[in-house]
């Protein structure tokens, strides 16, 4: 799975970004909404919004925006699976 360092710019991002309020769903800290608001690129890379499957794929989860919510990337690396 690649995911461009450019910030996800679809409607069903900007749902689950408005849902969530720009919040991560793991951390609930905020999370950046485009690379010009981090400093340095390793920090985008790490703390960049990504998708993360609630119930993962692994487990049955359906691949679906309804079991979809936002995540930092390092976030969702800690959880071990997307
Ligand atoms: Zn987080």
């Amino acid at each position: 799975m690649s995911q461009s360092f450019l910030p996800p710019d679809t409607p069903q991002f900007r749902r689950l970004w408005e849902a969530q309020e720009g919040l991560c769903a793991l951390c609930g800290k905020p999370m950046p909404a485009s690379r010009a608001e981090m400093d340095h690129a390793t920090l985008w890379k790490k703390w960049r919004p990504t998708y993360d499957h609630i119930i993962a794929l692994a487990r049955g989860g359906p691949d679906h925006e309804s079991n979809l919510q936002l995540a930092h990337a390092l976030c969702n690396k800690r959880k071990g699976m997307g």
